[in-house]
């Protein structure tokens, strides 16, 4: 039943729904300066959702000159901490109440399936609202231990505008996870949302207003990255940038910082991320976690368990047993369709980016080792085969770079250090996972991996207090957790000589 165009409440809400398009900047709608607008593109049929306001330099300019009056205004940077904490729980009712909403703008917008939006990036984002609401007056500054002769007071304050730069791939949650740290610490905000998704950040910022979010405090500005974001990155009145994106696109927010006003900048970036299964894993536990780790949200998810490391063992069961899972439960199709678990990806490009790395990994010499393929019914659409490649090495193509789409390199091995060595012969570092019932090999493993973020016979678990991040170019930030909070404060030492 999985066939687009197959009516349903989903589509027939789709075709009604009018998202708001302008920019939003100092409290209001607005057109772009320019007048110019870009179309958002649906990805399961290819038509045309919105023509969205595409912003410029110049409307840049504005957001940020609102975003710097409101922060020096004081009227939210030293609001005091309860009333602040009141307008971002109300905020976080209203995303809630809103959900479904949500759930079709992205789902459109991306092709994500709607019952994910349901059940994961709505609650998520609320949640990431509700906790570091509640975090805003917990924070403490100190008084360190001085002769008697002096006071001396370390305080938090807020950096001023940041910008917040934001993929495609979880459009509402990605916002809150950079929007709610920089808002809960007093901080105004610039957000621009990647330019295949521009919708459900303008439903964002009509909440923050209807929740009773001070005019200029938060902006959105959408367009191309390398128009407004690099006027972002290169703008003297932003003082942080909260980025997360390609590792490419995130070491250019460093060299913007150098080259304008040495702007604070946390990254969070792109991944490679091995999940490792040792001889004694309990294969039933894995495989649902192998099959999800790669092929949930198209595979487009910034910790994609895309390198399975296998045990020599193991190989034969394991592949078997994925392609069952997979085909039993993996349902490619209309996002908005019940049961799909896997639509569209995002664009045609990215679409075909990822077939020509399928097309590469078999050049190369690994195996397809399972595929599914997609039904003619969806041509039209930017629908990809999920594809697990098994005989992989090393240095193949697909073992290296991020493919950024469901596809799975598997890659046998035969002593822990040798599992060790593979996965951490990479320029990423987000995420890991070790799959085995030994506590020693659990804990020493977990050690030596070279990632921001290790699950053990799991995958994708964690909560808020879970810092988000990665080692080496997968970032040098933490995104949700108390220290991705703080980041976006400053320490100020006030010593008072009391002599
Ligand atoms: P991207 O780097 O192309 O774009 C990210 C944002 O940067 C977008 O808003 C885009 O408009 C902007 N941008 C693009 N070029 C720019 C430029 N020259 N100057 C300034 N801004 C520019 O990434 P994407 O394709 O939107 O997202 C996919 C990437 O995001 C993947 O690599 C994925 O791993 C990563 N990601 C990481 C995390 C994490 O938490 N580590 C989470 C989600 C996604």
């Amino acid at each position: 039943a999985n066939v687009v165009g197959n009516n349903n409440i989903w589509h027939q809400r789709a075709s009604e729904i009018r998202p708001e398009t302008r920019l939003f900047i100092d409290g209001q709608f607005v057109a772009a300066e320019g007048g110019a607008t870009f179309d958002t593109v649906n990805p399961t049929n290819g038509t045309v959702i919105a023509a969205i306001a595409q912003g410029t330099r110049a409307d840049v300019d504005l957001a940020v000159s609102a975003a710097r009056k409101a922060f020096a205004s004081g009227v939210w940077s030293r609001m005091a901490p309860r009333d602040r904490m009141a307008v971002l729980y109300r905020l976080a009712d209203l995303i809630e109440q809103n959900a479904e909403t949500f759930a079709l703008l992205d789902s459109l917008d991306m092709g994500k399936p709607v019952a994910d939006m349901l059940g994961y990036d709505v609650p998520q984002s609320v949640l990431t609202f509700r906790y570091l609401a509640e975090a805003i007056d917990k924070i403490e500054g100190a008084v360190t231990n001085t002769a008697h002769d002096a006071l001396h007071m370390i305080v938090r304050e807020p950096i001023g505008v940041v910008a917040c730069i934001v993929p495609w791939n979880f459009p509402l949650m990605m916002a809150a996870w950079k929007v709610a740290p920089a808002l809960a610490t007093g901080n105004s905000v610039v957000l621009k949302p990647a330019e295949q998704s521009p919708l459900s950040a303008l439903l964002l910022a009509q909440l923050f207003k209807d929740a009773g979010g001070p005019d200029g405090v938060f902006n959105v500005v959408n367009g191309y990255g390398e128009e407004v974001g690099a006027a972002l990155g290169l703008h003297m009145g932003i003082d942080k940038i909260a980025f997360t994106g390609s590792t490419e696109v995130g070491k250019l927010m460093m060299v913007y910082s150098g080259q304008s006003n040495m702007k604070r900048v946390s990254t969070e970036c792109g991944g490679k991320s091995p999940q490792i299964i040792m001889p004694d894993a309990d294969l039933d536990a894995v495989i649902p976690y192998a099959v999800g780790g790669i092929f949930y949200n198209q595979g487009e998810v910034c910790s994609a368990g895309s390198r399975l490391l296998v045990h020599k063992t193991l190989v034969a069961e394991f592949t078997e047993r994925f392609q069952d899972y997979a085909r039993a439960n993996v349902q490619v199709g209309d996002p908005l369709v019940e049961g799909v678990t896997m639509g569209p990806l995002v664009t045609a490009t990215q679409a075909q980016q990822v077939r020509n790395y399928i097309k590469r990994g078999a050049e190369e010499g690994a195996k397809t080792a399972f595929t599914l393929e997609v039904p003619g019914e969806l041509e039209g659409g930017n629908f990809v085969s999920p594809t697990l490649f098994g005989a992989v090495t090393p240095d193949m193509t697909i073992a290296r770079e991020e493919v950024f789409g469901p596809v799975a390199a598997l890659l046998s091995f035969e002593t822990p250090e040798q599992a060790i060595q593979i996965a951490n012969d990479t320029q990423y570092g987000l995420a890991a996972s070790i799959w085995t019932r030994d506590l020693n090999t659990a804990h020493s493993m977990s050690r030596a991996v070279e990632a921001g973020i290790v699950w053990v016979n799991c995958y994708d678990h964690g909560d808020m207090t879970q810092p988000w991040g990665g080692y080496k170019q997968s970032g040098q930030g933490r995104d949700k957790c108390i220290e991705g909070m703080l980041a976006h404060t400053q320490t100020k030492s006030v010593w008072i000589n009391l002599g």
